[in-house]
């Protein structure tokens, strides 16, 4: 089987959502039958995304192995439910790292390394590799970045040698672009398209299909127009417009027929027309609510929808699974005290404490968490949020006034939250982080049993520190039980509060693995469980 590539380039501005376009497209040829993979290729320096910061980069996806990569992976594995690597994201810093570090032994003979051919060569190298597992008989390839960006000049220059040498057949470039609407006089513009085309063609390259993001509908003629000045066939001419969901959008692609242009481009049997079925079915449940819930998310980079991406799709699942819509309230946990806990939480249903980094708003976290144990409030701690569940109870049940984790408090008596030693060496940047997929054994006759039906899972981790073992007992002693282990190092990876009714902290991040055709249980149960929470509330 030969594989056959699709690339997908942004023009106009950044922004347009060109993950969600190749997930879309991705989704559609998988529902005709056809094994596809997404890979995103970034043109910034960093070699993964793990140093960067949630405010300008959104959050950092992981992967079953361990790569910290770009959030649209995310989105590629929401709809596609198929899971991702390290090889479905790749920076230029690691291309640089890869080709120096080749330099470095020797490997090119003394010649001299270039961006023609070395770094192109590289970039090839890491979309072959993909084709090459056998595995896929599409594979779609996002460019990050924006077509014109001096970043972007040696991933153009690959796609186009790409196709030279893989053949035309084989190889087809998607252009994703915006036509915006003037409201001065009243019409779409479709210069700056034109514009972004001309780019792509000095760079030698002819897209093969436009995807046109709109607020207002294209009319024919608007797309013949576009057709005629860029070159492309009239039917390779897609409207895009906004969505009320991201989830509506392969829907929209198939209306446009985005899968049939592609198919018939890439010289591919059409088969039968997309099976979406199981899609259909979220939508339309996903559309008809039948109940309202409010949950609070407690982080400290709240004001940024980005950096809780994983979080907030799973919520999504979660509520379509239980025909409800979930609010979520963001709280900014560094405006959380105790005086205004109360005031703060009321109205809410349930709380999410986030996942973190960093001694800011831990305080407010903790006094979150105090007012939900205390309050019978449903609370789903996700890595620091079960790290600061575990303090909370050491300070407050156990009497222990100053534990704390070791990343906060470096000279605290009870660092309940501590380094495993063999960590303490390793002081490169990323390098003593827990990361990818672990498993872990869950007692039987526990909520997390419960939730999970079965005893043995896996789950993503990415934190640095661990609950202290030195305390364990006497949590679960006092009522706080370690119900998830590390079968291999014995660390604790869930608690909870079997006296509460529901109130759950994990160590792992259960928000990357849920999909649209497979909701996250214990999102879908934690929301069950504010549904009945309110209505316990209603029922008072
Ligand atoms: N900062 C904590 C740790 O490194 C938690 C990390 C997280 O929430 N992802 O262990």
């Amino acid at each position: 089987m030969s594989t056959k590539y699709i690339f997908v380039t942004g023009g106009v501005t950044s922004s347009l959502g060109k993950g969600i376009i190749s997930a879309s497209l991705a989704k559609l040829l998988q529902g005709r039958g056809y094994s596809v993979t997404i890979q995103k290729l970034d043109p910034y320096i960093n070699v993964d995304p793990g140093t960067l910061n949630p405010y300008e980069h959104g959050e950092c996806y992981v992967t079953d192995d361990g790569a910290e990569t770009d959030l649209d992976l995310g989105h590629y594995e929401r709809f596609l439910n198929v899971p991702t690597s390290q090889s479905n994201n790749v920076t230029t810093g690691r291309i640089y790292q890869t080709v120096i570090n080749k330099e470095r032994k020797g490997n090119y003979l003394g010649k001299t390394v270039q961006i023609i051919p070395h770094i192109t060569d590289e970039i090839k190298n890491c979309v072959t590799k993909l084709g090459n597992t056998g595995q896929y008989e599409i594979v779609i390839t996002e460019i990050g970045g924006t077509v014109g960006d001096i970043e972007s000049l040696p991933y153009i220059e690959a796609v186009r040698q790409f196709r030279y040498e893989h053949g035309r057949e084989n190889v087809m470039v998607i252009h994703l672009t915006l036509i915006p609407y003037l409201s001065a006089a009243g019409e779409l513009k479709t210069k700056p398209t034109q514009h972004s085309v001309k780019t792509l063609q000095s760079q030698g390259i002819q897209p093969d299909v436009l995807v046109c993001r709109t607020e207002h509908e294209l009319s024919a003629d608007q797309k013949k127009k576009i057709a005629l000045f860029c070159n492309i066939e009239d039917d390779s001419v897609i409207e895009s417009r906004d969505a009320e969901t991201i989830y509506d959008v392969p829907l929209m692609m198939e209306d446009e027929k985005l899968d049939q242009v592609v198919l018939k481009r890439l010289e591919l049997p059409m088969r039968d027309a997309p099976d979406l079925t199981n899609w259909k079915k979220f939508l339309s449940r996903f559309k008809n609510p039948t109940c309202t819930i409010r949950i609070g998310l407690v982080g400290k980079y709240v004001e940024l929808q980005d950096a809780y991406k994983s979080i907030l799709e799973a919520l999504v699942h979660a509520g379509v699974s239980n025909e409800c819509v979930v609010e979520v309230v963001s709280l900014h946990s560094e405006e959380i005290t105790p005086s205004n806990v109360e005031d703060t939480l009321e109205g809410l249903q349930g709380i999410i404490v986030a996942p973190g980094f960093g001694n800011r708003g831990l305080e407010g976290k903790i006094t979150a968490i105090k007012f939900a144990r205390e309050h019978g409030l449903p609370f789903f701690g996700i890595c620091l949020g079960m790290q600061c569940a575990v303090i909370e109870f050491a300070r407050n049940v156990l009497g222990l006034e100053d534990a704390n984790s070791f990343e906060m408090n470096g000279d605290t008596e009870h660092a309940v939250i501590n380094m495993m030693e063999e960590q303490k060496a390793i002081t490169d940047m990323g390098g003593t982080m827990r990361l990818g997929a672990y498993t872990c054994h869950i007692k039987e006759g526990t909520l997390a049993h419960r939730v999970y039906g079965r005893t043995e899972i896996s789950e993503r981790h990415r934190h640095r520190f661990e609950l202290n073992n030195a305390y364990t007992e006497k949590l679960e002693k006092a009522g706080l039980i370690p119900t998830g282990i590390n079968p291999e190092t014995g660390l604790v990876e869930i608690v909870e509060l079997p006296d509460h009714p529901y109130f759950i902290g994990v160590q792992f991040h259960p928000e990357y693995k849920s999909t649209v055709a497979n909701p996250h249980p214990l999102f879908v149960n934690f929301v069950k469980a504010s549904i009945g929470a309110k209505e316990a509330v209603v029922a008072q």
